[in-house]
């Protein structure tokens, strides 16, 4: 797997106002977007395109667009929803898969409650949104999930991660026989005895969306 941290300091600025428990929801809410826009703009750096002739007003023109078929971009219920505005922004014709998924609190392994994704994902470049990287069980059986279904360039994009994760997800994926890249907003210090990042930013579902 390939890690890309995207250092940058409007993305620091962004990210320590996400950090600070005192920034309120609808706050939270826009920043996430903003950086993730962003983050985007890094991840999409390897998006397929394909050449395409156009006319400017003084001669004709080779300009590129994006290969079909479009990209995938999947956020992770709930709290990769608060990313999604961001991403499509900048690939406003991609498309958009769902999957659902919770931690167990106690043992801390993913479980998949919804799923809505394209049967056939051959040939597809996915996106995939989670904004904690933690233990990285998550991100590694969403990421199974498109392999299983064909997809063939996969980029997982987060706004911070446990370095704990990173290595379990790049353990996990060792097997498979598709690139994968990490873009991230930051690599932090450490996860807690609970699964949080350390110093994180909390619950970023909570502080998205609140406590329900
Ligand atoms: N999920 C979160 O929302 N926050 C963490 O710190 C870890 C996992």
């Amino acid at each position: 797997m390939r890690v890309q941290v995207a250092n940058h300091p409007l993305i620091a600025h962004k990210l320590t106002y996400l950090r600070d428990a005192r920034t309120d929801s609808p706050t939270f809410r826009r920043l996430t977007e903003e950086l993730v826009t962003l983050l985007a703009y890094e991840a999409t750096r390897s998006v397929r395109v394909e050449p395409f002739e156009i006319n400017t007003p003084v001669s004709p023109a080779t300009g590129i667009k994006l290969s079909t078929p479009k990209p995938l971009v999947v956020p992770i219920l709930r709290a990769g929803l608060g990313m999604l505005e961001g991403m499509v922004r900048l690939l406003p014709s991609a498309e958009v898969g769902f999957l659902g998924m919770q931690r167990n609190e106690e043992t801390l392994e993913a479980i998949t409650y919804a799923n809505r994704l394209p049967d056939d994902l051959s040939g597809r470049q996915c996106y995939v949104l989670d904004p904690m990287l933690a233990t990285g069980g998550t991100l590694a059986m969403s990421i199974q999930y498109l392999v299983d279904r064909g997809a063939d360039d996969i980029t997982a994009v987060t706004l911070l991660c446990a370095p704990e994760g990173i290595e379990a997800l790049d353990d996990q994926l060792r097997e498979l026989d598709v690139p994968v890249t990490l873009v991230t907003g930051a690599i932090d210090e450490r996860l807690n005895e609970k699964g949080y990042i350390v110093p994180g930013l909390g619950d970023a579902g909570d502080r998205l969306y609140g406590v329900v």
